[in-house]
This record gives structure tokens, C-alpha cells and sequence, in this order.
């Protein structure tokens, strides 16, 4: 599908990408921002919801999984587009400026393009065990999109760290059963959802791993082995949700003529690619001095979105004024 012109579309929705967001929308510039993921918050909701962030100015301690919320409440503030599950892929001149084709064959015209893709395009990690490939999609799932689609079902949920332990704490109220696996006896979620999970009716049995899924065109059974004995169990079930992390890779974007430096990409002072009305920000970027943390990563997205501004209308100042001067909208 083909859409219509923006002026700038950011490529990553982790926290640099929906600062950028909503800073493009105060420069009241039409904003569109892609992801990979089902989600917004990149790697606070991907990789550690639940750890503390400490260096974050204004808040003494938060969760990373609360800072994503809050980002993801001021990205919104100016209604920017979002495509999730879209991976930016190619990328093509145009007249005005740029097209992002993603892996959904989604057309994505816009003046200039912040890249803040961070590590890369997250992906779940997959498992190779038999007959998962056959049925994912079909019972076998690499997460949970609805959580009304596993209602009334015998569920096997594999993993250790949160997103498996908050599934099967968030699951086990709809379901007719929940068993979760874990290869170690150690669980590595936050403690106290496992705590939470000891009390709750979710199976928990450690150390176990999936060996392979079958059925008769739907999902049936499930069998498990003891990673000590070996000793096999199957295990009757409607549904086997797999949280074995993420995977991230720059992939395509290594080959859009962007100047690399190892996986970064290098930009100058004003957060400028090689490409003209390219910028990048956050982790994916270099430069000398450059330090990976949100902080100064939010800062070079400013820079980035004021001079990508500046440069599509050459009247608009680089410097946009303080946003207590503004005429500001009401949140939602
Ligand atoms: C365990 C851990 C703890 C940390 N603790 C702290 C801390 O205390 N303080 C701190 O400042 N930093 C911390 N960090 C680092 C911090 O998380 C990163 O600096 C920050 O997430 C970078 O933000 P970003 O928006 O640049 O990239 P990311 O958060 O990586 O987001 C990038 C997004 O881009 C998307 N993407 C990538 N490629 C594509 C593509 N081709 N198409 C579509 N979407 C794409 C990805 O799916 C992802 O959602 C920590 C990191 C880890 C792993």
C-alpha cells in the first residue's frame, strides 16, 4: 500500500524514535514513525521491562517498562502515524525526498527520515525443535498479539525471563490451563513475579525444554524432556507460546549507502548521514565522543528533527524556542 507525503518519518519507535516523535509534532511537522515490533518502547520493552533506570532526568528511579509508557503518552501528544510490524527494508529516491518500502510491501513517502534504529530490527529468537515451523501461526506463537485467543485453552508457555512469567500470570485467569517450561531452574524475571507465579495455579516445570509439537492439522500435544534425564512427557495442549527473546540486526539498512562504522552509522554535529535529509539518532548513530544511553540520545534527536525541519521549510528557525512558550495540546 502506498501513502501519502510526510515530513518526516522516524524508523525505530524505541525511546529516541517517540522522542523524536513527539518533538517533529511540537515543530508541527507531519510525523510518521515505523517499527519492527508489535509494541512501542524498543529495547525498554523488549529486552528489560522490568530493570530500574536510574539516569534519567526528573525521575530519581523508574522502570523501564513506566518510562516507555510515559514516552509512548508524550509521543502521542501530537497524533503522529504509527506502523508497527512494518521492518524498513529499502529505501528509494523520489522527487520530494524519500520511500521506505517495508517487509509488508507498505510504501512510505516522506521529506526526511530520522533513523533511530538502535541495535537493529528486534525479531523473536526462534526455536528449532520439530514441528514448531509447521504450526506457527497455527499453535504455536513467538508471542500474544490477543490475549482472547488462548480463552478456554491448555496452554505451554516456554521461557524464564518476564515476558514468559508475565504471560502465564496474565493468561491463567482465561485459560483452562497454564504450564510454563524453563531450561534452568533459575527463574530470570523480576523477582517478584515469580513469586507471584509460585502462588498462582500456573505448572511450573524445571529444567525442562520443548523437544516437538504435534498434530493432526491442528495443534495436540506438546513433549517435553527433563535437560538432565532426558526423560520425555507429553503433555496434552491447544496452544504452545514460545518468549526466547529477541534477536536484532541491522540488516537492509547496511545497504542503503549510508556511511557505516561497524554497525553505526556515522553522522556529523547536526545528527546528518551521508544521505541528504537523512539524519540518525540514538544508538544506531556514531560520531567522536558518542555515548549509547537514552539521555544523550533524546538530545541528538532534537538536533536531528530542528535541522531536518529547517531544512524542508528555510524559513522555520533551527532553534524552535522553549515549549513553555508554545501553545501545547492536551495530552490523551
Ligand atoms: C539491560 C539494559 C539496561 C540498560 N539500562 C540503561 C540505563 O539505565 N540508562 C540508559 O540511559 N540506557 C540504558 N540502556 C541502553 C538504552 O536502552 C539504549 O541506549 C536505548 O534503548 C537506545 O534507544 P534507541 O531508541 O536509540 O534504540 P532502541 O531502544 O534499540 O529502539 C530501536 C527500535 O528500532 C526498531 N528498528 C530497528 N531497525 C528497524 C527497521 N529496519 N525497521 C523498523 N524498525 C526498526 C527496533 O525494533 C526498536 O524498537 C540499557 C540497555 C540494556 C540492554
Amino acid at each position: 500500500m502506498r501513502g501519502d507525503l510526510y515530513d518526516v518519518t522516524l524508523i525505530g519507535a524505541g525511546p529516541v524514535g517517540l522522542f523524536g516523535a513527539f518533538y517533529a509534532g511540537l515543530r508541527g511537522m507531519r510525523v510518521k514513525i515505523i517499527d519492527s515490533l508489535p509494541e512501542l518502547g524498543g529495547q525498554l520493552m523488549a529486552l528489560y521491562p522490568e530493570k530500574y533506570i536510574y539516569d534519567m532526568p526528573g525521575f530519581p528511579e523508574v522502570l523501564a517498562k513506566d518510562l516507555a509508557h510515559q514516552m509512548t503518552r508524550q509521543a502521542m501528544r501530537f497524533h503522529p502515524t504509527i506502523c508497527l510490524e512494518e521492518r524498513a527494508e529499502r529505501l528509494e529516491r523520489i522527487e520530494e525526498g524519500w520511500r521506505i518500502l517495508t517487509h509488508t510491501g507498505n510504501e512510505h513517502d516522506t521529506r526526511t527520515i530520522v533513523i533511530c534504529a538502535g541495535v537493529g530490527a528486534f525479531s523473536p529468537r526462534k526455536l528449532n525443535a520439530e514441528g514448531v515451523a509447521e504450526f506457527e501461526g497455527n499453535g504455536v506463537y513467538y508471542g500474544v498479539r490477543e490475549k482472547s485467543l488462548f480463552a478456554g485453552k491448555r496452554l505451554l508457555i516456554v521461557g524464564g525471563g518476564d515476558s514468559a512469567v508475565d504471560w502465564a500470570l496474565n493468561l491463567y485467569p482465561i485459560a483452562h490451563q497454564v504450564t510454563l517450561i524453563h531450561r534452568r531452574d533459575e527463574f530470570r524475571a523480576h523477582e517478584q513475579s515469580v513469586q507471584e507465579l509460585r502462588r498462582s495455579p500456573v505448572k511450573i516445570l524445571t529444567p525442562y525444554e520443548l523437544r516437538r509439537v504435534s498434530g493432526d492439522g491442528h495443534l495436540e500435544s506438546a513433549t517435553i524432556f527433563h535437560n538432565k534425564s532426558q526423560e520425555e512427557t507429553v503433555l496434552p495442549v491447544d496452544a504452545v507460546i514460545l518468549n526466547l527473546g529477541f534477536v536484532a540486526s541491522l540488516g537492509p539498512l547496511k545497504h542503503w549507502g549510508l556511511e557505516l562504522e561497524g554497525n553505526s552509522i556515522r553522522v556529523n554535529h547536526y545528527m546528518q548521514t551521508n544521505l541528504t535529509g537523512i539524519y540518525a539518532a540514538g544508538d544506531v548513530c556514531t560520531y567522536e565522543g558518542k555515548l549509547k544511553l537514552i539521555a544523550t540520545g533524546v538530545g541528538e534527536v532534537c538536533t536531528a528533527v530542528n535541522h531536518a525541519k529547517s531544512v524542508i521549510d528555510p524559513n522555520a528557525k533551527m532553534f524552535p524556542g522553549h515549549s513553555s512558550d508554545m501553545e501545547i495540546p492536551a495530552l490523551v
